[in-house]
């Protein structure tokens, strides 16, 4: 006889891992017990085959279950007579909240069967999948505290609920037809009356079918959902819910349906699959079906699986109301860029002009998630915004760290927690620039300070003074620690990829506040997870009316053209034919501003000079969105190019990269008839070269070999893999992001990951 009690650290709560461990000992003629700890599992276990039941239930846990730790004490035998499931301890400790998992086979399949009893039930969960964050408002992870609250289950709910050797077995969100939520069709548009006393599903298919807009509620909160192959249908969507070209992302039945209209290699098709189901960005297929307002522009699409059972129940219809959906655009149910709406009645009344029909549930949601968006670069998904299926996954921290809070940036704000050696890192908050979003942040930090019973003893946030982060540390009464933006971007990549130390840190991207008081975005730095150094960044240009010119490109085209070309530059913009498109008295105007430095900031952006290319060769001179400029130049490249323009790197301290000649030959490629693919290959190959060549200047002096790379600009793929092989062909081992994003939802993570290294220095003296 053996005994011995297990200590399980992770995601081992509300996964199903009790049950598990009941069902195997029991198989095994094992005795003792397994209980909930706030810290886990734990299990004390005696019997004959003790290391056979470690070794099984360690390599096959349940589907949903993280382990992190496991800890054993042998202790002599006590004689169990049985193998049970006890009561849950409440001691201190951390206990890690699952995120919420798309339909898993089983479930699937009852909600097809006509025989089962949950036959086309939308609210259809097990212990292995179905919601869990956005449902839970406190822990221990009970059902009476979660939204499920209000649901009594029937007698054969409760009987699934109490049976271990039930997939059911303790699953808080349990439900049918009978005792659990219900969906309902709430039409506004007239013209749809007829449909109201339909089985709403149905008729919001049919809705569907006639090119409507059905708002309808997921697991975070509500979509804008109608038929993404009809242009109309998409165009009055787009018309409606933003006047920009941002990408809709889009839900399609099946990969084969996918396969219709993008290119999935095998890694994609995994993260299709995969129980996150995030939103895959996949290179189009030329003439597909689907409507070209879904992503213009945009040399790909953004697509996702069904992963609520109302989603396949959508897709599948039944015999009598064939659904056959090739895609449908599903872009988060809010105006423009407020954020995600989750309430019946708020939806409809906010989205009351946007959508004809509304699909609304009684089941509530308590923390709103958007839908996460991935992309695969070199065989792996890469996060770029981490939401739904993955907060509040934890990231490890390799170090010891005090609880803290770190506020994110001011655009794609996502904020973090630290606890128990662990980085909480919330979900996609958005961008600060309203109240709503503002509100957002602040019951998102409330939620997650409460379910992880954190105590912040500091507070890291951005170094530009008007974020409205910024004001909250003021305001908080914590210990505030600024951080400097791309350092922020640097060490997230670095906890990211696990690595510490020094290294050459590569930070491009749009805006951040640099320690001169200047926006910076260009930043060649060496840096550890403490502090860093600014090696080099491209020339400062001026923004002529500051923030305009980030939506108005055009204004960094004539900004970069007049650095370019100093007193010559009305010959430059005679043969662009710029006095034509933007007409001579408004670029007069500009060339005042920038002369009398009045409402113009100086900026080595290099989102801004992305901008001024995307606009000099006339792609887009004025951005309906954030990117979009950056994006419709990387949309045209061509592989096949590989020449690039010349460059001027400034051996001063910090060194000084000069693009005006490169924008003059850009001038000229235009005037000698190049075509716009040509120049704007020619223009990403300078800037992965312009990488390189300092990257291998900055280790010659410091004989450092890894290089991260960091910040917004390296969404762009084009880019991205030109300047990966380049810097390997040079010898250089080089680190991008892969769980958290590299654009600023990354941005909390390394603010953490620096404070804590600097309340680590001051402690040590
Ligand atoms: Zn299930
Ligand atoms: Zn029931
Ligand atoms: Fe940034």
């Amino acid at each position: 006889m053996q005994r011995v009690k297990i200590s399980i650290t992770g995601i081992v709560q509300g996964v199903g891992f009790r049950p598990f461990v009941y069902n195997l000992a029991r198989s095994m003629g094992m005795k003792g017990y397994v209980l909930n700890s706030s810290n886990g599992v734990t299990i004390d276990v005696e019997g004959q085959q003790i290391d056979a039941f470690i070794e099984r239930m360690l390599s096959s846990p349940p589907a949903l279950a993280r382990i992190k730790e496991v800890d054993f004490v042998v202790l002599p035998s006590c004689e169990y007579k049985d193998f049970i499931i006890k009561e849950s301890l409440d001691d201190e400790g951390i206990t890690l909240i699952s995120p919420d998992v798309c339909i898993c086979g089983d479930c699937l399949n009852e909600i097809f069967d006509s025989r089962d009893r949950r036959h086309r039930y939308p609210f259809t969960n097990c212990t292995n999948c179905g919601p869990r964050y956005t449902i839970i408002k406190d822990i221990p992870y009970d059902r009476e505290k979660t939204t499920m609250a209000p649901f009594i289950m029937c007698p054969e709910c409760e009987r699934e609920y109490h049976d271990p050797k039930n997939r059911r077995f303790h699953a808080q969100p349990n439900a049918c037809s009978t005792c659990g939520p219900h969906v309902e069709l709430n039409i506004k548009n007239e013209d749809l009356k007829v449909y109201e006393n339909e089985e709403p599903i149905k008729a919001t298919i049919e809705i569907l079918k006639q090119g409507y807009i059905v708002a309808i509620k997921g697991i975070g909160g509500f979509h804008l959902c109608c038929d993404a192959t009809n242009e109309y249908a998409v165009g009055r969507l787009r018309q409606r819910k933003r006047k920009s070209n941002k990408p809709f992302a889009i839900m399609a039945p099946d990969i084969k349906s996918i396969r219709e209209f993008c290119i999935v290699d095998e890694t994609e098709e995994k993260v299709l699959l995969s129980p996150e189901m995030p939103i895959l960005l996949l290179e189009k297929l030329k003439d597909s079906a689907i409507a070209p307002s879904v992503s213009p522009n945009n040399r790909r699409h953004g697509v996702m699986l069904p992963y609520t059972p109302l989603h396949h129940l959508i897709f599948h219809g039944d015999d009598a109301t064939k659904a056959d959906f090739k895609a449908l655009v599903m872009t988060s149910g809010n105006l423009s860029e407020e954020p995600i709406v989750i309430d019946n009645n708020i939806v409809m009344e906010r989205l009351r002009d946007i959508a004809d029909a509304f699909l609304i549930n009684n089941r509530g949601i308590y923390m709103r998630t958007d839908d996460s968006v991935c992309t695969v670069v070199e065989g792996k998904p890469r996060l770029l915004r981490r939401s739904r299926g993955y907060v509040p996954m934890p990231i490890e921290i390799p170090f010891d760290a005090p609880e803290i809070i770190a506020l994110g940036g001011e655009l794609k704000n996502t904020f973090t927690i630290t606890k128990g050696g662990y980085a909480i890192i919330s979900q996609h908050i958005g961008d600060m620039e309203n109240q709503e979003t503002m509100d957002f942040f602040e019951e998102s930090l409330r939620n997650l300070r409460n379910i992880y019973r954190a105590e912040p003893v500091a507070v890291a946030h951005d170094l530009h003074p008007d974020y409205m982060t910024t004001r909250w540390a003021m305001d908080s009464g914590l210990k505030t620690i600024p951080i400097q933006h791309h350092h922020a971007h640097i060490a997230s990549c670095m906890l990211d990829n696990g690595i510490d130390g020094n290294v050459i840190g590569v930070s491009f991207d749009g805006t951040g506040y640099g320690t001169d008081g200047r926006i910076w975005g260009s930043e060649f730095m060496i840096a550890d997870m403490e502090d860093f150094r600014r090696e080099c960044h491209f020339k400062y240009v001026p923004m002529p009316g500051g923030d305009t010119a980030v939506r108005e490109p055009w204004r960094m085209a004539v900004s970069y053209i007049m650095d370019a070309f100093g007193d010559s530059y009305r010959d430059a913009f005679e043969s662009l034919g710029f006095f034509e498109r933007y007409g001579e008295g408004k670029i007069k105007n500009l060339h005042i501003m920038i002369k009398s430095n009045v409402n113009t900031y100086l900026t080595s952006s290099a989102g801004r000079l992305f901008d001024a290319v995307s606009a000099i060769i006339g792609l887009c001179d004025r951005a309906t969105f954030e990117t979009e400029a950056a994006i419709s130049l990387e949309a045209i490249c061509d592989e096949t190019v590989l020449d690039s323009y010349p460059v001027n790197i400034i051996a001063s301290t910090p060194m000084v990269v000069d693009f005006s000649q490169t924008i003059i030959s850009i001038v000229n490629d235009i005037r000698d008839g190049f075509t716009k693919e040509v120049i704007a290959s020619r223009f990403h190959n300078t800037i992965s070269e312009v990488i390189g060549r300092v990257v291998e200047r900055i280790s010659l002096s410091s004989a450092l070999k890894r290089v991260v790379l960091s910040g917004g600009v390296f969404q762009n793929r084009f880019l991205i893999q030109r300047t990966l092989m380049n810097l390997r062909k040079k010898g250089f081992k080089v680190f991008i992001h892969e769980r958290v994003p590299t654009n600023d939802g990354g941005l909390s993570l390394g603010q953490a990951a620096i404070a804590i290294k600097r309340m680590a220095r001051e402690q040590n003296g």
